[in-house]
């Protein structure tokens, strides 16, 4: 069996740098004449050197990670690791904490040089990045803590939970992480994004009544307005919609008000608001904690096979253990669930759009759409298959193809 693990480590990498390469080389394109004007010839090399920068480094830390994962699976390291807990702690709840929470470590340790490679050098080199090392040491802190406080009693309780009721685990298990998931979802953004930026009411001014009048239009109630000081990190433009019922919230990037005209800003509202109206974000929370089910019920089911703690060379069975091999197992599945999820996702952008352009204007969404992907030197000739795995949003030429002239 562990061939087949290690087969499914190897194909992943595989199937992820021929999709990378693939799309390296369709970004080269001409573009559509829809889009063909959006860059001069500087920007569009720019654009170019940007994305196979991005692209260099994903494939030597993908590469690096691989390797490693592959060796750790072949010469046991799991196994070690384990034992090594084992002969430090009794309690099997507490190994497994400890063994979850020192591989999170050490994984975050491998990733942190091409993250500060990729902030530091890729993102500043082309005018992205406004990061400094105190935010970025800070995030990381705050990742850590948040991660202990929030996901290690999540995780205890689960652990807790399959010691207790092993048959029926699954069920519980499930109801425990959707719970927390429900509140995350309602309150997320008023409780953990304040911990990284600052979130402050639209001043008043001609943009707050423009976007008033557009809510009072579609009788959405403003209440949860917030401007998110986006420009201490990065340069990029964004904004999003959360929560739901009263506490449904927009929150606008600073970096987006200041590079937008005030149409284009409402434009951009306008489809937050649509997805609001269209229930895209419920339906998807819905749908993800319905895969979440599915997961955890295969998770039960593959626990009783104690194959899956001895495959990684251990002698007794674990849960930390089986649950590794079982996720690893569950790649080509949750490959599959993403291109399901991205499809559904870019539609619902798709509709978002037509939303924004019939409720409130077509030429602000389009501007806004071209100046948004530009900006961030997006490929804007992206290979359908690249598309297909990696892209939650349509490609700039389909939405301003739905959008319309
Ligand atoms: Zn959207």
């Amino acid at each position: 069996m562990i061939e087949i693990i290690v087969g499914i480590i190897v194909i992943t990498f595989i199937l992820e740098s021929v999709l990378d390469e693939l799309n390296q080389r369709s970004s080269a394109k001409e573009p559509d004449p829809l889009v063909a004007d959006l860059y001069d010839r500087k920007g569009k090399a720019k654009s170019l050197a940007y994305g196979a920068e991005r692209l260099q480094l994903g494939l030597i830390s993908g590469a690096i990670s691989t390797a490693l994962m592959i060796l750790a699976l072949t010469q046991g390291w799991f196994a070690s690791l384990d034992s090594f807990w084992r002969e430090q702690i009794d309690s099997s709840l507490l190994v497994s904490l400890f063994f979850i929470g020192s591989l999170s470590i050490i994984s975050s340790l491998i990733s942190l040089p091409f993250g500060i490679y990729g902030t530091f050098v890729i993102e500043a080199k082309y005018g992205f990045n406004k990061t400094t090392w105190k935010t970025y040491f800070s995030d990381s802190a705050k990742g850590l803590a948040l991660s202990v406080l929030l996901g290690g009693p999540i995780l205890a309780a689960v652990i807790w939970l399959y010691q207790e009721f092993a048959g029926s685990f699954w069920l519980f298990a499930w109801l425990l992480v959707s719970a927390v998931s429900v509140f995350m979802f309602m309150f997320g953004t008023k409780l953990i994004l304040p911990l990284f930026n600052k979130l402050t009411p639209l001043p008043d001014g001609t943009l707050k009544l423009a976007i008033s009048k557009y809510c009072e239009s579609q009788g959405y109630s403003l209440k949860n307005l917030f401007v998110m000081d986006g420009s201490r990190r990065s340069t990029k433009a964004n904004a999003f919609f959360s929560g739901m019922g009263r506490s449904k919230t927009i929150v606008l990037f600073d970096t987006l008000i200041e590079k937008l005209s005030e149409k284009e800003i409402v434009a951009v509202l306008a489809h937050e608001i649509g997805h609001y109206k269209l229930r895209h974000t419920a339906a998807m929370f819905i749908a993800s904690n319905i895969q979440t089910l599915a997961i955890f019920a295969l998770l039960g089911w593959s626990l009783q096979y104690d194959d899956l703690s001895k495959v990684l060379g251990a002698d007794t069975a674990s849960f930390h253990l089986s649950a590794l091999t079982f996720f690893i197992l569950l790649t080509p599945l949750q490959i599959f669930l993403g291109l399901i999820n991205n499809s559904i996702s870019r539609r619902n952008e798709l509709a978002a759009d037509t939303f924004a352009a019939k409720t409130y204007q077509r030429a602000p969404m389009r501007s806004a759409l071209s100046k948004i992907s530009t900006d961030s030197l997006a490929n804007l000739t992206p290979h359908p298959l690249y598309v297909a795995f990696n892209y939650t949003h349509p490609p700039l030429v389909s939405r301003l193809k739905n959008v319309g002239s």
